[in-house]
Order: structure tokens, then C-alpha cells, then sequence
């Protein structure tokens, strides 16, 4: 049994930077990570180029200092090792918590390697390893792919793009470059308002050239080996498909936060938590990061996601100062 005063469930930026913070407050932190630190990004496509600048990424206030203004998946890959390393944050990776549960005051968490007991537990946990489903028959065919990493193989193939926000623009236009004939399926009538406005002209103009085929109020209903067949407002029409990337977002692990006893917003998916605080209505169970915006992926991200570190930091602190006043 390994006893420590706080630890946090997942090192991703926003783990990474509520580890910071609860260290400074003088505590004893422990990251515990399913895979390697900063998992998710590790896991996105290769060449991908941030939104944020790179100060806005940053955590700890340490700078991220990049030449250009967005950094890339690598730069942010180098920075976050950098950090960890710097501010000596003791990490388990490659360990899977499975449960949480709470006996009086204490927290004893459950991995595959060890079991721990802890006062504070942060669940910093995210989305990305839990892709949203396509209701449509045949979503689950081998060539249909939830994650984009690199155009190369999709040279002259027929690729299908299910989405229209910003990972599915992303892969369409890096596809196009790489010489697939794409054809992007978006269930909207017209171009998303979350679609970066620095990549949405370019992808417009492909689109008007006939490099890119967009095809808006399209409901996927079927696919198999070889077709997308589509509903669109003039009827059914079959695509040729060699691969499909349904780039439809993700959710939070929800029966991972139920098991917690973590309440969830049914409509919104969000965990039920105090916003100064973070704190959720289990006493020393604090939620941060992206995990905190539940379906909706684009009101939390790294850029505020990672304050959330200092919030529950202040909470734990006035916490204990309160505990040594009595
Ligand atoms: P994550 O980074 O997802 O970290 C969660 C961690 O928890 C993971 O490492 C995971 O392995 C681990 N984990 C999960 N379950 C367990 C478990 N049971 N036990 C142990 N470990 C566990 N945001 C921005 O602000 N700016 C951007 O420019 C930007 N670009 C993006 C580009 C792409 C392609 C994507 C997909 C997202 C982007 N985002 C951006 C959004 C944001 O980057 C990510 O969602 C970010 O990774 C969220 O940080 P997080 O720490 O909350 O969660
Ligand atoms: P997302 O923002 O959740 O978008 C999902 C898209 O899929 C939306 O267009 C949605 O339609 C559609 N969709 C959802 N469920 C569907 C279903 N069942 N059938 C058909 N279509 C469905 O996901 P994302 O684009 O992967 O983005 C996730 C996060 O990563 C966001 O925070 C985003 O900003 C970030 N990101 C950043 C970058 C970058 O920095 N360059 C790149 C990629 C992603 P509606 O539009 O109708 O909702």
C-alpha cells in the first residue's frame, strides 16, 4: 500500500499543471498515467499544429518558447517532458487506475500494479481515448478510423471524412495534400463556427475547385468494405470509400466517473462539480482539464483547462490552513 497526500489521475497538460500547483502548496503528489505523459498528445496526428500559442499551452508559469507562434505536436511533446523533468513531478506511467473508492476520509485507489490511499484525488482523465460511435451499420469495419495520424497511405485512395469541426477539416486538408480524393460528410448545413477562421478559407477555396468534395445535411446510414452510403436532402447516394475517418469527437470515460460517485448533467455530460473549486459533491474529489466540459469538446481546452490546477490548489490549501486552526 503506497500512501501519499494527493494524487492525480492522468498526466496530461492539465494533470501535469494541477501537479505543479499542489506541489508548490507543499503537498506530497503522485501522477498516475495509463500510457506515457501527455498521452493525448502523443496520440494526435503526427504533424499537427496547435491553436494556441505556445504561452497559451504553457503550465506552471515555465514558457514554452517556440520560433514560430504555433507550436507543433512535437514542441509541446518536448515542453511537457521538460516541465515534468524540471519541477521533479513523480509520474507512474504506463498504470491504469481502475477504481476509486472512499472509506471515511480516505481515497483507495485500485491499478493493475499497486494500491494506493491518498486524502485529495484529481481526475484529470480527459476524452480522447473514448471516441464518439456513428449509429450507422458497418461503423465497426476495420478501414473506419477514429483517429487521424498521416495522410501517406491515402495517396490516390478514395477517402471519406465524417464531421465538420476542426479534426475533421484538419484530416481533410492534409489528405488532399497527400493526393487522396477526399469527400468530407457533415451532418450541418453549413460551415461549423468552430472551424479555426485561419484554416476555413483555404478548405473553402478547395472545396469551390472541386479539390475537396463537401457534402453538408449528409446522415451517414451505412458503410461497407468499399462505400459510405449517405442520406442528403436529395436522396441517398453512395460513396466509393477506400477508408473513412469519422472525426466526431469524444467524451469523457462516463462510467469511469460514475464509479467515483461523480454526479453527471445527463443533457450536457458535464460531472457536477464547483466551479471556484473544482471540487465535485464527493469531499476531496476534484475533477481538471477537458474532462470538466463533458460533450462539449470545444468550451474546455488546454488553455484554460490548465488554471484549474491553481483552483483546486487554493481549495485544498484553505482546506488545510482551516483543519490546523481547530
Ligand atoms: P488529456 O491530455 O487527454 O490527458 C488525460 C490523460 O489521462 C491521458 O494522458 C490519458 O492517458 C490518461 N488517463 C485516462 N484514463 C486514465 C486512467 N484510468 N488511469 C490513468 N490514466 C488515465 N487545446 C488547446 O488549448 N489548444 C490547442 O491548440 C489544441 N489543439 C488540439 C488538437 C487536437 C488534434 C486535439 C484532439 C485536441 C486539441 N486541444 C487543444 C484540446 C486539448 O488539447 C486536449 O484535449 C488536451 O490534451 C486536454 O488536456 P487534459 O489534460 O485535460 O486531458
Ligand atoms: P468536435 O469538436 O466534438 O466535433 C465533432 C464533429 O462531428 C462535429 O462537426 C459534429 O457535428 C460531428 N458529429 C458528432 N457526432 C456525430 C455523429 N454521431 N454523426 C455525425 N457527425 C457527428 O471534435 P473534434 O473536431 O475532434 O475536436 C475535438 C477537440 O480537439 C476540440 O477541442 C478541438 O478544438 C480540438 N482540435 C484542435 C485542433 C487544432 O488545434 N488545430 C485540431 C483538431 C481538433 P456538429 O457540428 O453538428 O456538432
Amino acid at each position: 500500500m503506497l500512501k501519499t497526500d494527493a494524487i492525480i489521475i492522468g498526466a496530461g497538460p492539465c494533470g501535469l499543471s494541477a501537479a505543479i500547483h499542489l506541489k508548490r502548496i507543499g503537498l506530497e503528489v503522485l501522477l498516475i498515467e495509463k500510457g506515457s505523459i501527455v498521452n493525448s498528445i502523443h496520440r494526435y496526428p503526427t504533424h499537427q499544429t496547435f491553436f494556441s500559442s505556445s504561452m497559451k499551452l504553457s503550465i506552471g508559469n515555465i514558457p514554452f518558447i517556440t520560433a514560430k507562434d504555433k507550436p507543433q505536436r512535437n514542441d509541446a511533446l518536448v515542453y511537457y517532458r521538460t516541465v515534468a523533468e524540471l519541477e521533479q513531478l513523480k509520474i507512474h506511467s504506463d498504470e491504469t487506475v481502475l477504481s476509486v473508492e472512499k472509506t471515511g476520509e480516505v481515497f483507495h485507489l485500485t491499478t493493475e500494479k499497486a494500491l494506493y490511499e491518498t486524502s485529495h484525488v484529481i481526475v484529470a482523465t480527459g476524452y480522447y481515448d473514448q471516441p464518439n460511435r456513428l449509429e450507422a451499420v458497418g461503423a465497426d469495419l476495420p478501414h473506419v478510423h477514429h483517429y487521424f495520424k498521416e495522410a501517406h497511405p491515402y495517396f490516390q485512395k478514395n477517402v471519406v471524412v465524417i464531421g465538420g469541426k476542426n479534426s475533421a477539416v484538419d484530416a481533410a486538408l492534409e489528405l488532399q495534400r497527400a493526393g487522396a480524393n477526399v469527400t468530407v460528410v457533415y451532418r450541418g448545413a453549413t460551415y461549423s463556427p468552430s472551424v479555426k477562421p485561419w484554416i476555413l478559407p483555404g478548405f473553402e477555396s478547395l472545396v469551390k475547385n472541386g479539390e475537396i468534395r463537401m457534402i453538408f445535411q449528409a446522415d451517414v446510414e451505412e458503410i461497407t468494405e468499399d462505400t459510405v452510403r449517405v442520406q442528403t436532402d436529395s436522396g441517398i447516394e453512395e460513396i466509393q470509400a477506400d477508408a473513412v475517418f469519422a472525426m466526431i469527437g469524444y467524451h469523457p470515460d462516463y462510467d469511469f466517473l460514475g464509479s467515483m460517485g461523480i454526479q453527471l448533467d445527463e443533457e450536457s455530460g458535464c460531472p457536477i462539480y464547483n466551479e471556484e473549486t473544482m471540487e465535485t459533491s464527493v469531499k476531496g474529489l476534484y475533477i481538471a482539464g477537458v474532462i470538466a466540459a463533458g460533450n462539449n469538446a470545444n468550451s474546455i481546452f488546454i488553455e484554460n483547462g490548465r488554471h484549474h490546477g491553481e483552483a483546486i490548489a487554493l481549495s485544498i490549501s484553505d482546506k488545510l490552513k482551516a483543519d490546523w486552526k481547530y
